[in-house]
């Protein structure tokens, strides 16, 4: 848990989130406009909020899953190891799948999981990813839409936490401890 105190300075308001995810929204609805078949995977649990807010911009049928992979525990420190924790409840054989996750770091979680749904034949994956720290990168894996490219900080809110915290912020923010 964390013990130390600190605070949160605003990088990104509400209002600039939401302007993003609409904008988001118009290009994904208009990539996948040909498709009938749209599978919206979202990765638990940091995208919670993004992915509710982006599936009601969208103008298309979905249906929407879930996944979950484990990655920094409670720490700050990413896990190079990844460990699929909730697998999703339906099949993608054949489907379009847009897989929706919160951040993207040094690209572990995510190469992991396109591994996995790989194999499951999907017609194609898509990856939307709101926040995307670009000077992390360890792997190959690039999301077609990012929201916005951050610097190298650690952010919560908007269904981002920290050991569980910060979740419900409806902005996005970056963590600076006090002592
Ligand atoms: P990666 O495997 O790309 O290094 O990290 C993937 C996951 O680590 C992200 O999807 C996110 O859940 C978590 N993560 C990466 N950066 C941050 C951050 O700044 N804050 C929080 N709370 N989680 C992060
Ligand atoms: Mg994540
Ligand atoms: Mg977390």
């Amino acid at each position: 848990m964390t013990g130390k105190p600190y605070i949160v300075d605003e990088l990104i308001s509400a209002k600039a989130i939401a302007a993003r995810v609409e904008g988001l929204a118009r290009e994904i609805s208009a990539y996948y406009a040909d498709t009938d078949k749209l599978v919206v995977v979202g990765l638990l649990r940091g995208s919670f909020i993004f992915i509710a807010d982006l599936v009601r911009e969208l103008d298309l049928p979905v249906e929407v899953d879930f996944m979950e992979a484990s990655s920094y525990g409670n720490s700050t420190e990413s896990s190079r190891e990844v460990r699929i924790l909730k697998d999703l409840r339906g099949e993608i054989e054949g489907r379009d799948v847009l897989v929706v996750e919160d951040i993207v770091d040094t690209g572990h979680t995510l190469r992991h999981v396109l591994d996995i749904l790989g194999t499951r034949h999907p017609r194609r994956i898509e990856v939307c990813a709101l926040l995307n720290k670009p000077s992390r990168r360890e792997t190959d894996v690039k999301a077609r839409w990012v929201g916005f490219d951050i610097p190298d900080r650690f952010v919560v809110g908007y269904g981002i936490d920290y050991a569980q915290r910060n979740r419900n912020l409806p902005h996005i923010g970056a963590v600076r401890f006090t002592e």
